[in-house]
Order: C-alpha cells, then sequence, then structure tokens
C-alpha cells in the first residue's frame, strides 16, 4: 500500500457409508435413510465448517495497471470521505522486479482453493494477473463484498518499505462521517482476529507498524465496504528475506495458511 505514494468429499462419502451401514446393523428401529440424514449433518459440520459461507477475496492490483495505455482509467479519480484517490495503481515489487500483483494473484488462489475445500463459497475482485488488464478501482472492490453476499473481505497486499522493515501489518478503516459509521468497530474486530490468526500461522508482526494494526482514513476501498472488509499487508516485498519467501509456492502456501487461520478466528468456525 505505500506503494500508492510511488505512483500513486471423497472422505465425507467414505465416512457416511461406513457410518450408515454399522448403525442399520445395531440399531434395526432407525431407517436407514434417517441415520444417513444425521451422519451427513456430522460429518459436513467437521468436515465443511464454512458450508453456506461466501468469503470475498480481493487480491491487489492488477498486473497491466503501470501500462500507458490504460493510464486515463487508473488515474480516474473519486471522492473517498477524505480525499480524493485514484481508481488503483500498480503496487510494488521485490528488488528482483517480481509484483505485487503477482504475488497477491497466487497467495489468493492457494487462499481460495483451501477455504473451498471447508465449504465456503469464495468470490474474487479479479479472475485473472495479467498485463492486458487493468483494475478494478478501489471503489468498485469496496462495494464488491456487498455484491455477493459476502461474510467478509480480506483485501490481499504487500508492501514496499525500507530494506531492513520486516513482517506483517493491517489496514482497518477510521471512523468517516457518513462513510464508515456503521462498519468501522466491526473491521478492527476483523483486524484483531487477522492478527492473532496471522502470528498463530508463523507471520512475523510488523517492525514498522505499532502494534501491527494501521487504523487509516484514506482507503477508499474500506471506506466504501458495507461488510467487514481489512486490508493484510503481508510482509515487505525490500526485505530480501520476505522477498524469497513471497516468491516461492511453499511461502505463498504459508502466507494463505496464516489468512486462513485469521479467518477461521473471526468466524469462529
Ligand atoms: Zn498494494
Amino acid at each position: 500500500m505505500r506503494s500508492l505514494k510511488a505512483i500513486a468429499a471423497v472422505a465425507m462419502c467414505a465416512l457416511v457409508t461406513i457410518t450408515s451401514n454399522t448403525a442399520s446393523a445395531q440399531s434395526p428401529v432407525l431407517s436407514q435413510s434417517s441415520v444417513s440424514t444425521t451422519a451427513v449433518t456430522q460429518s459436513a459440520a467437521s468436515t465443511k465448517p464454512l458450508a453456506g459461507l461466501v468469503i470475498a477475496i480481493d487480491p491487489g492490483h492488477q498486473l497491466g495497471n503501470g501500462q500507458r495505455k490504460f493510464a486515463k482509467h487508473i488515474n480516474e479519480k473519486r471522492f473517498n470521505g477524505r480525499i480524493w484517490k485514484i481508481c488503483n495503481t500498480t503496487g510494488t515489487a521485490t528488488n528482483s522486479g517480481f509484483p505485487e500483483s503477482t504475488f497477491t494473484w497466487r497467495v489468493a488462489l492457494v487462499l481460495k482453493a483451501k477455504l473451498e475445500r471447508l465449504g465456503a463459497t469464495v468470490r474474487m475482485t479479479r479472475t485473472a494477473n495479467s498485463v492486458n488488464l487493468w483494475g478494478p478501482c478501489t471503489w468498485d472492490r469496496g462495494t464488491f463484498g456487498k455484491r455477493v453476499g459476502a461474510r467478509l473481505m480480506i483485501q490481499i497486499h504487500a508492501d514496499g518499505a525500507p530494506r531492513s522493515a520486516y513482517g506483517f501489518h493491517i489496514i482497518t478503516p477510521a471512523l468517516t462521517r457518513g462513510w464508515t459509521d456503521g462498519i468501522w468497530k466491526r473491521d478492527l474486530v476483523l483486524a484483531k482476529a487477522m492478527k492473532t490468526g496471522l502470528i498463530k500461522g508463523g507471520l512475523k508482526p510488523s517492525t514498522y507498524i505499532k502494534g501491527a494494526i494501521s487504523i487509516r482514513g484514506d482507503q477508499t476501498a474500506m471506506n466504501l465496504a458495507k461488510v467487514p472488509t481489512v486490508t493484510v499487508e503481508l510482509g515487505n516485498m525490500r526485505n530480501p528475506s520476505e522477498a524469497a519467501r513471497m516468491q516461492s509456492a511453499k511461502g505463498q502456501s504459508g502466507y494463505a495458511s496464516a489468512l486462513l487461520t485469521g479467518i477461521r478466528a473471526y468466524l469462529n468456525r
């Protein structure tokens, strides 16, 4: 986000089969169908704890945001309750040029798969990572969660801070009268749950944002969001050790696991 300144059932089916066979052998009073229904319900609760929930993921930026041909769209400005701000930015990158948009995209895909395995329906603000695409604008990202009926939205980003700085932090909106009145307190609860989850998931809190939670009034998407939404800056792309982790598949999976732990901590599921 600092970059903004830079340019601006298989197992479940098996369990049900075994359970209904055992039960029908031991409990002739119960019809097999009622036993099966009970088994399915119990099994679904344990293996699909997020069933019935829609989770929105917003993978920050888009690979084509820096393309000159899209400059007119990217530089469009709107008022966000505090300041006039442009549609989006390129995001930051590692010192070797690995872009934030690609990092957030890859982590989002892993997180999406993990959430879906637990039964959630996942909706994403963008469906590709391409130099031939731009946006979406932050105002469209902000309203996305409500549009798709999401319980919450996680905006995935990475920071571009001084080389020695490292660790994650979470951005949550300040109270902006007429804009975030109904949501900022719930966002803060989500931010705290995400912080707990990310630490539990093995990530280090920021060395440069006190308490690893930053309350800001200038963030367009969160000022417009109507469901709990936070931005997670997973680390500093300019720190060599975090950059290496962000570029590896194992590292990306680790970030996604930590985000999942945070989401589950908030949902208490
Ligand atoms: Zn960003």
